[in-house]
C-alpha cells in the first residue's frame, strides 16, 4: 500500500492540467534528489515532526526510490527539475556538490544543482561547481543557520551574480524561524549583489508581501511557488489576497516548484492550488513553464 493516489491516474491529470494551458510540460525549479542516506535522514526528520516542521504531521507522499521519482517526475511531464540538497555543516558541500554533479550526468533532465556554506574555501567550492556546469545553486538559511549576509559568503555571492547562475534560497521564516531568516540578510545581500539571481523558495513564507518587495526593488529577484497556497501552507501562513495584484505583475518573475517528493499532498494539489488564485492562462503558462524556460534556456 502507498499513501498517495493511484500515480497512473494522478499522472494524467497532471498532463491534462498543462496540455490545456498549451504547454510542452513543466519546469520544477525546487525539487529534491540528495544522497540516499541524506534524504532518508530528511524524511526521518519529518516523520519525527522536528523542530524545523513546526510540529505540523507531514507525511511524505512520494517515499520511493531515486529512480522511480524521478521517473514519476517524467510521467507527469516535468520537463526539467532540479536536485535541492544543502549542508547543515561545514565540510559537506563538496561532498554534496559531487554526488549531485554524478545524479546530473546520469538523469539529463536534471538541471545540474550545487550548494554551498559559508566556510573557509567557499569561493573556490563555488568557482569548482560553476566549472563543473552548476546551473543553479541551493541554499538554506534555515537548516544551515547561517546569516546569508555574512561576509564569508560576500565573494560566493559575488562570482554567482558575475555568472548569472541562479541560486534558490530558502530564507523565508516558515515553516519555523531560524536565527537568520526572514527579509533583513537576504535584503542586505542584496544591496550588495543587486544583479544575483535569487530565486526565494516558497515565495518567503510567511513574510511573503517582505519578499515581494524585494522581488519588486531588484529586476533579478524571483519567487518560486514552494508549497505556496496550498491548503496545508493555508492553514500555516496564508498568502495576503491584498498582494495578489502584486503576484500578478511579477508574473514573469514567478517560477513553480513542488517540493517533490517531500510533500504531504499530491503533486497535482500544487497546480489546482496555482490555478484557483485566479490570476489567468497567461500567468500560469509564465509560471509552470516559460519563466523557468527562459531562464535556463530550455529548447523551445
Ligand atoms: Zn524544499
Amino acid at each position: 500500500m502507498t499513501a498517495h493516489p493511484d500515480t497512473r491516474t494522478e499522472a494524467d491529470d497532471v498532463r491534462r492540467f498543462w496540455e490545456g494551458l498549451g504547454l510542452p510540460g513543466l519546469v520544477d525549479v525546487h525539487t529534491h534528489f540528495m544522497p540516499e542516506r541524506v534524504l532518508r535522514k530528511v524524511w526521518a526528520y519529518f516523520d519525527a515532526l522536528g523542530p524545523l516542521t513546526g510540529g505540523v504531521e507531514w507525511p511524505i507522499t512520494y517515499r520511493e526510490e531515486e529512480a522511480a521519482r524521478a521517473a514519476l517526475l517524467r510521467e507527469f511531464g516535468v520537463r526539467a527539475f532540479t536536485a535541492m540538497l544543502y549542508p547543515h555543516k561545514p565540510g559537506m558541500a563538496p561532498w554534496l556538490n559531487d554526488w549531485a554533479a554524478g545524479f546530473a550526468a546520469r538523469t539529463p533532465d536534471c538541471l545540474h544543482t550545487s550548494t554551498l556554506f559559508p566556510e573557509p574555501g567557499v569561493v573556490d567550492h563555488v568557482r569548482d561547481a560553476v566549472d563543473a556546469g552548476a546551473r543553479v545553486f541551493k541554499a538554506h538559511v534555515q537548516v544551515g543557520a547561517y546569516d546569508p549576509a555574512d561576509e564569508s559568503l560576500d565573494g560566493a555571492w559575488g562570482l554567482l551574480a558575475e555568472a548569472g547562475v541562479p541560486v534558490v534560497i530558502h530564507c523565508g521564516s516558515g515553516p519555523a524561524p531560524g536565527k537568520h531568516t526572514g527579509p533583513g540578510p537576504i535584503a542586505r545581500v542584496l544591496a550588495r549583489h543587486p544583479r544575483l539571481r535569487l530565486i526565494v523558495a516558497h515565495l518567503g513564507m510567511p513574510e511573503y508581501e517582505d519578499f515581494l518587495d524585494l522581488a519588486e526593488r531588484y529586476g533579478e529577484v524571483r519567487l518560486d511557488t514552494t508549497m505556496a497556497f496550498t491548503d496545508f501552507s493555508e492553514r500555516l501562513a496564508p498568502f495576503p489576497r491584498r498582494a495578489l495584484p502584486r503576484l500578478a505583475a511579477l508574473g514573469d518573475r514567478v517560477l513553480l516548484g513542488s517540493d517533490f517528493p517531500n510533500i504531504p499532498y499530491p503533486y497535482l494539489h500544487q497546480l489546482h492550488a496555482l490555478e484557483r488564485l485566479g490570476l489567468g492562462d497567461a500567468w500560469l503558462r509564465a509560471v509552470c513553464h516559460d519563466n523557468a524556460a527562459r531562464l535556463f534556456g530550455l529548447p523551445g
